[in-house]
């Protein structure tokens, strides 16, 4: 069993790197299906872009997808309506858009990620969710949505609603492309760690150079840089914990169903073998008691070949955060906070963000405007995302000691945590996630330190693979 993504074989080696100091029009952070996406829709400007990376593209979350592309997105559509049914209206418009235009990009330049149509199950197995399920069912198919009330084979379900207009793909054969054509463009293992504004040029320090720019897109996932944003106080991070299992058959189907705990799975053909892509609960990542007992419920259920864990953002009002960061000024960009589908919110994020560059109109853009207003869903979650929040910070300053492996102990006065591998050999991290100070545990099925407030996550040796954080924790 590899404890990792099952996209792992696709992973490709770096490319150029960050040798000087630049001067462009637009500077995109990251490079996820957000950056990309970005970087592609401004291929025809005049503007000069280039994206950097503090990896390799593709390596973050996006890598640890599940890359089912489908507007059927557990109950969002009645999340967003509690408080505006125009605005779930919209959503659903910007959902079957995203999925036509992604369809679209691999169709136009030939990108060979395995693009599949499937149909789209959402589906339950407890009758206290039947109604919220015809409830869903309701809106979509008033909104001229072709949907079924069905049932769902060889899984336990009452009742399941299906599309057929979904796809499946491989997250990164498709980055991979997208990399490849821009490759003058692109430069990995090239990490931000500062922004400054002066006379209104943004200055980034990469790699100890600098790059001025007239724009910044962040599209750095959880975004580290902007304190006055407050992150914290709009959302929380969820974790999931995902196996690949070899099967005789590859279905054209993928679903998820709206019960606790969290089912969704898709299938994948490598040309060799079928997978089963299986996703087995979610919790809010300040949460969670034990990375290994989750794990553990998961390897109960079947023996997998892959098996892995990833983390998104959650949103407080279900709708990501895509636009002008500072009111009333469009040169510093963000996108993020896509509850869980970023493969349709990414690729739109890319077009809202380079018509907002481009000074063109978006029927989207006071959707997902990062500055939009208080309401019902925000005011409610707010507390209890906050009190998530303190509690992993207060939890974590704690360590996790139930393992015999990991020791949490001071060295030169200083907080570390050690892990002996199999071979006996020490691997010795600060005990400090660099973000907000919390604790770290550690992640026994991937081998990673993971830091419970806010996501980060860190190598057995430091090097920081997830943000929020842009720090290594190195014990030098
Ligand atoms: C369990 C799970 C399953 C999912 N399945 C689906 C699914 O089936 N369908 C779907 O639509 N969505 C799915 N998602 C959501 C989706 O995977 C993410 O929303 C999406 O991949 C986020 O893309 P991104 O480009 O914003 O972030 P990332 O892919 O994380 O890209 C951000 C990049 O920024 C880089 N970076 C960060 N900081 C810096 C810095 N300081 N300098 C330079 N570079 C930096 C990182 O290295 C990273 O490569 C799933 C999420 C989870 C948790």
């Amino acid at each position: 069993m590899k404890n990792t993504s099952i996209w792992i074989n696709n992973r490709e080696k770096s490319s150029q790197t960050i040798k000087q100091d630049m001067e462009v029009d637009v500077l995109i952070i990251g490079g996820g299906i957000t950056g990309l996406s970005t970087l592609l829709e401004l291929q025809n400007s005049n503007l000069k872009t280039i994206l950097v990376e503090r990896n390799t593209c593709g390596y973050g979350v996006t890598f640890r997808s599940t890359a089912k592309i489908t507007y059927l997105q557990e109950q969002i559509f009645m999340n967003i309506r509690k408080t505006s049914y125009e605005n779930a209206l919209l959503y659903l418009a910007s959902q079957i858009d995203a999925v036509n235009w992604l369809k679209n990009i691999v169709h136009s330049y030939h990108i060979d990620c395995d693009l599949k149509k499937v149909s789209s199950y959402l589906f339950t197995n407890e009758e206290e969710n039947v109604a919220k399920l015809e409830a869903e069912y309701n809106f979509l198919s008033q909104n001229h949505v072709k949907v079924k009330k069905t049932k769902l084979e060889g899984i336990n379900n009452i009742l399941a609603l299906q599309v057929d207009d979904s796809y499946t793909f491989h997250p990164l054969k498709y980055i991979n492309h997208l990399k490849a054509m821009f490759s003058d463009s692109i430069y990995e293992n090239s990490k931000v760690t500062k922004i400054d504004k002066k006379d209104g040029y943004y200055y980034s320090s990469v790699n100890n150079l600098q790059i001025k720019s007239k724009y910044v897109v962040l599209a750095s996932h959880y975004p580290y840089f902007l304190i006055p944003f407050l992150m914290p106080f709009k959302s929380h991070v969820e974790t999931s914990y995902i196996g690949a299992k070899r099967v005789k058959q590859c279905l054209d189907i993928s679903a998820i169903n709206i019960d606790k705990p969290c089912i969704s799975m898709r299938y994948y053909d490598d040309g060799n073998n079928c997978y089963l892509i299986y996703l087995y609960q979610s919790f809010a990542t300040c949460n969670i008691k034990s990375i290994k007992d989750n794990f553990d419920e998961l390897k109960k259920l079947q023996k997998f070949d892959y098996m892995w864990s990833n983390k998104d953002i959650i949103t407080n009002d279900y709708i990501p955060y895509i636009g002008c960061i500072y009111k009333n000024d469009d040169t510093f960009l963000i996108a993020t906070g896509y509850n869980t589908w970023g493969m349709t919110n990414g690729t739109l994020a890319g077009k809202i963000l380079a018509d907002i560059i481009l000074k063109k109109d978006n029927l989207y853009i006071s959707l997902f405007d990062p500055h939009r207003h208080i309401n019902l869903n925000k005011i409610v979650r707010l507390p209890i995302d906050l009190g998530c929040n303190l509690k992993a910070i207060i939890k974590s300053s704690k360590g996790n000691v139930n393992n015999s492996k990991v020791i949490y102990t001071k060295k030169d006065g200083r907080n570390v945590a050690i892990y002996k591998d199999e071979k006996e050999v020490e691997h010795i991290v600060l005990n400090k996630c660099p973000h907000m100070k919390c604790g770290l545990v550690f992640n026994e099925v991937e081998k990673t330190w993971d830091c419970l407030c806010h996501g980060s996550r860190f190598t057995l040796d430091g090097k920081c693979i997830e943000g929020p954080s842009y720090f290594d924790i190195s014990f030098k």
